[in-house]
């Protein structure tokens, strides 16, 4: 069993059963008795007319078209009235279609009943339409009030009986409310008859909605929409609302019939399961940022927030195998801050801890994407060089020596300088290796005087 609740599943079904739907019509012994009374099922040849005319309604009721714009309905009207089928009949023949799509999807599964008011709303309304029309050809109005009318108010009762209904006249005055109306808007009848629709118009409803109504249904055609309608009391309830202008013979509106739906549980459902959703976002983001938080701690040094040394040696392995398998040159340069016990002992090691901080930034900010700078321990550094030879290598440890020697650290009234040691990847060297040699050339810096870039010279 399925339930067809929205109408794309609606729409799906009807095309997947359409040859079923049309079948089970012409089947039905209603419809058998007008053929036969009229002598059509002799004109084998007519019956794509009723193909194309099923086609019409079940694009009506999924709202793909509307029944002005469906262009059979004059061809399979003449046909009718060629073989002198009464609109009576032609009541018949609408009617039993409804009925055979309905039987088709009960056995299938079930209808929602917004959807089930939009299929009683729209066949009201192409009823209406057909009869206007069909008198029209038949050039006779008077049968149409007196004798074929009755079972459009028929059709109309059964639809009372099932949906919240209330008429208004052209100017939106209600001329008609039935007992559901009266029982979920909290007023009686009497207290509704005569008065503008708009008495149960929800403040919190956009104007740009109305507006869209009566701009539809003033060019005679249906609208369906979800309004909010306020209650005597205050309260609010929710509609699935289908509009219909009733024609005259004249093609003028006579009456407008409102069908409507509480679909106020449905709606509230959905608003709770919005909230849940919400809710459940924002607890999936916080395990995402708590993730990300764990995952950082992880791979960053937690003063200045760079690769820590784990994460730097993970990286080296890869990147010295990287340098090997493609031939390409890897240099390593290891910084140290000079005298930096100095500054600890003078100005604290607090403010030592911020000198790092800005240290590193000023490092960061004067490096290549691709290089790859780790926290070694204490105040020594690794700036890993990937596609680099041992004189790009120097060219940027000279350039950051002398950024480093010239930049304003916070605390510090003294210039602060750096000393780096740089060596260059060879084929037999593994990590321990390049950096031994890296951190023997950074002793020669600092035995050579510090504030200075030295090389590995084997
Ligand atoms: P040089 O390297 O020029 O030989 O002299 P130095 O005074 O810098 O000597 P050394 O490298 O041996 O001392 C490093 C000092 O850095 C010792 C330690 O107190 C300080 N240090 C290491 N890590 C941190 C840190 O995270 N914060 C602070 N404030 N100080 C640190
Ligand atoms: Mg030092
Ligand atoms: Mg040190």
């Amino acid at each position: 069993m399925i339930k067809i609740i929205n109408s794309e599943e609606f729409s799906y079904f009807l095309r997947v059963h359409r040859n079923e739907i049309i079948k089970r019509w012409m089947n039905k012994s209603e419809v058998q008795n007008v053929l036969h009374r009229h002598s059509l099922p002799a004109i084998e040849k007519n019956t794509h007319l009723f193909y194309e005319f099923c086609d019409c309604y079940i694009s009506i009721i999924e709202w793909r078209s509307t029944i002005s714009e469906c262009q059979v309905k004059i061809d399979f009207l003449q046909l009718l009235n060629n073989y002198n089928v009464t609109t009576a009949d032609l009541f018949t023949l609408i009617t039993k279609l409804k009925n055979a799509i309905e039987s088709v999807i009960f056995e299938n599964g079930n209808l929602s009943y917004a959807l089930q008011s939009e299929i009683d709303a729209l066949t009201l309304e192409m009823a209406n339409d057909l009869a206007v029309n069909f008198e029209s050809i038949i050039g006779s109005n008077k049968n149409y009030k007196s004798e074929n009318s009755n079972l459009l108010a028929e059709y109309k009762k059964a639809v009372d009986l099932s949906n919240i209904v209330s008429k208004t006249n052209p100017k939106g005055v209600i001329t008609y409310v039935n007992d559901k109306f009266c029982e979920i808007s909290g007023y009686t009848r009497d207290e509704l008859v005569g008065k503008p629709h708009n008495i149960i118009r929800h403040p919190d409803m956009q104007r740009e909605t109305f507006k869209n109504l009566w701009d539809t249904i003033k060019a005679k055609k249906s609208w369906n929409g979800i309004v909010t309608n306020m209650r005597k009391d205050g309260g609010q309830y929710i509609v699935d609302t289908t509009i219909i202008p009733i024609l005259d013979v004249d093609g003028d509106v006579v009456e407008y019939i409102a069908i409507r739906h509480d679909i106020t549980e449905l709606e509230e459902t959905k608003q709770q399961l919005k909230n849940i959703n919400k809710a459940m976002k924002q607890k999936v983001d916080e395990l995402y940022s708590m993730t990300n938080t764990l995952e950082q701690k992880a791979y960053r040094d937690n003063l200045t927030g760079i690769n820590n040394r784990e994460n730097f040696e993970d990286i080296f392995a890869i990147e010295i195998a990287n340098a090997k398998q493609n031939n390409v040159p890897l240099s390593l340069i290891i910084f140290d801050v000079d005298n930096f016990k100095l500054v600890n002992d003078t100005y604290g090691h607090q403010a030592g801890d911020v000198i790092l901080i800005d240290l590193v930034n000023l490092v960061a900010s004067n490096i290549k994407n691709g290089d790859i700078f780790a926290r070694w321990g204490g105040e020594e550094f690794v700036i890993l060089t990937p596609s680099t030879e041992m004189n790009g290598a120097r060219n940027l440890a000279e350039n950051l020596r002398k950024i480093a020697q010239t930049h304003t650290f916070s605390y510090v009234d003294k210039n602060m300088t750096l000393s780096f040691g740089i060596a260059q990847m060879s084929i037999e060297d593994d990590k321990k290796t390049l950096f031994e040699k890296a951190d023997a050339a950074l002793y020669e810096a600092k035995k050579n005087g510090r504030n200075r870039v030295e090389m590995y010279n084997a």
